[in-house]
């Protein structure tokens, strides 16, 4: 009998169950340490109700590791949260500049699990640098002082940041085409507290035209039959022969829900995509940079569903890394790689890329009831989206989580089940003014546009955007990035 691929229609007997997850080998302990704190964390946080009718859900988390001294096993603690398969339609987001009343990012325009739970990320960064400036201890950082006399933040000895993703990231790290596969064997020489390093290698990037290590943006419903123009204008700064790749111009070789960046199919990138940049420039992004020592890098990203080692790490990492990416430009930087004309602080940092064998749904089985089902394909079907960290602020502990509506990008009241107006305590626009009112800027500062907020960036963290110029624009796998504005 032929095998059947798992995009194959499959039909089942009445009553027949089939697991929810396909069965997976963990890496190590610490792995499975990691998701199990992650999804407790999700019941907790996360209203029954909702979770009883969304059995299949994308949970990702922040975690820190805090080493313990006396040789007890160190803590894991979950900081933040999301959960959420969304994003902003086009229309969506055009409707939203054209708006006379607009200001910049009062939307989320994307709420997939990974992109709420970093944002979640920043604004716990934010309270513990706040909670700091006041007086009170804090776990995770310490503050030291610049030459010029500036407070900064950095971790605390032993303190390590971790992310836990219950899929497969979106994008790169689901294009299974260049690569041999081969399952995950479980290191029992790992003690709890460890995770594996140095497990990264270079990868032969011998179809790079083919796409091997394209970014992917994550493709505009409301443009789904449409075929995007190429708008030649937006090639013109890469170098000629990368302009005609078939990978940067046609979107038939994408994994599904996904398009190349520049040819009119969509702009929010892929959540592999965003990862691997998080990777160069920190976790903290723009603003943040300036209140702190450093940029914040994961340690390590622990996977659920659909892992696969070789796609995630080349995905999320090592394409960064590809000895074919050296760009030859001018005479003075000749030979000299992307990476190394970063500012010292922005080095690419790789984080281990771990499995676990912790499901995150916990009813294990579905019921087939006789119904066609595609293969292993999960479909995500609700429009909310939840985003939750831990807010100390002021003693306080908000335990619950706060719902987003994923096809508008603002606050849903989930209890009295109505959408409203209101911008989420992490969108853009709120993190901004909580960002003003910690750096005490004195002047009166208006942050209503994209180019508003730039200026801002570009003075207090004129560091990380010209490290974030130089990878946007000469890296040749991130010049393909799509940059609102040309900014
Ligand atoms: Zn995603
Ligand atoms: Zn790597």
């Amino acid at each position: 009998m032929a095998s059947t691929s798992n995009t194959l229609q499959q039909n089942h007997k009445e009553g027949a169950v089939r697991h929810a997850e396909k069965r997976r080998i963990a890496t190590c302990r610490f792995a499975d340490r990691v998701a199990a704190v992650s999804i407790e964390a999700f019941k907790q946080r996360v209203p029954q109700k909702w979770r009883e009718e969304n059995k299949q859900v994308c949970l990702a988390t922040f975690v820190v590791h805090l080493e313990q001294v006396d040789g007890e096993e160190g803590r894991l603690d979950v900081i933040s949260l999301g959960v959420g398969t969304k994003y902003l339609s086009q229309e969506t987001l055009r409707k939203e500049y054209d708006a006379p009343d607009f200001e910049y990012g009062k939307r989320i325009r994307d709420s997939h699990a990974e992109v709420l739970a970093r944002r979640a990320l920043r604004k716990k960064i934010l309270i513990e640098i706040k909670n700091c400036m006041k007086g009170s201890s804090s776990e995770l950082l310490q503050a030291m002082e610049t030459k010029d006399g500036k407070q900064q933040f950095q971790l605390k000895q032993g303190v390590s940041i971790h992310m836990y993703t219950s899929s497969t990231p979106c994008g790169n790290s689901s294009l299974k085409k260049f690569a041999t596969l081969s399952k995950e064997k479980f290191n029992d020489d790992l003690e709890k507290d460890e995770w594996p390093t140095n497990m990264h290698e270079a990868i032969p990037a011998h179809s790079l035209h083919l796409g091997q290590l394209a970014l992917l943006v994550k493709k505009d419903i409301s443009a789904n039959e449409k075929c995007g123009a190429i708008d030649e204008a937006k090639f013109a700064h890469l170098p000629k022969k990368q302009r005609k790749w078939p990978a940067n111009i046609s979107d038939e070789w994408c994994p599904p829900n996904t398009a190349p960046p520049r040819i009119g199919k969509g702009s929010i990138h892929s959540c592999s995509d965003k990862i691997c940049r998080w990777n160069y420039l920190g976790l903290q992004g723009s603003l943040l940079s300036s209140l702190l020592d450093g940029p914040l890098y994961m340690k390590s990203i622990t996977i659920g569903r659909k892992f696969s080692r070789v796609t995630a790490q080349r995905a999320v990492c090592c394409r960064g890394l590809c000895n074919k990416l050296r760009v030859k430009r001018k005479r003075d930087d000749k030979d000299k790689d992307v990476v190394e004309q970063l500012d010292e602080k922005y080095k690419h940092s790789c984080p281990s890329v771990m499995c676990t064998a912790e499901y995150l749904d916990d009813s294990g089985v579905l019921e087939m009831s006789g119904e066609k089902v595609i293969g292993q394909d999960v479909r995500f079907l609700s429009t909310l989206c939840w985003l939750w960290y831990c807010n100390n602020e002021n003693g306080s502990n908000v335990t619950h989580a706060e719902c987003i509506n994923g096809e508008t990008g603002l606050v849903y009241d989930y209890k009295q089940g109505k959408k409203t107006s209101n911008t989420s305590s992490i969108s853009t626009f709120q993190m901004t003014l909580d960002f003003i009112e910690v750096e005490k800027i004195q002047d009166a500062v208006f942050v209503h546009t994209l180019g508003d907020l730039r200026n801002l960036k570009r003075q207090v963290a004129s560091d990380y955007e010209a490290a974030k110029d130089i990878l946007l624009t000469k890296h040749q796998v991130f010049n393909m990035w799509n940059r609102r504005n040309g900014l």
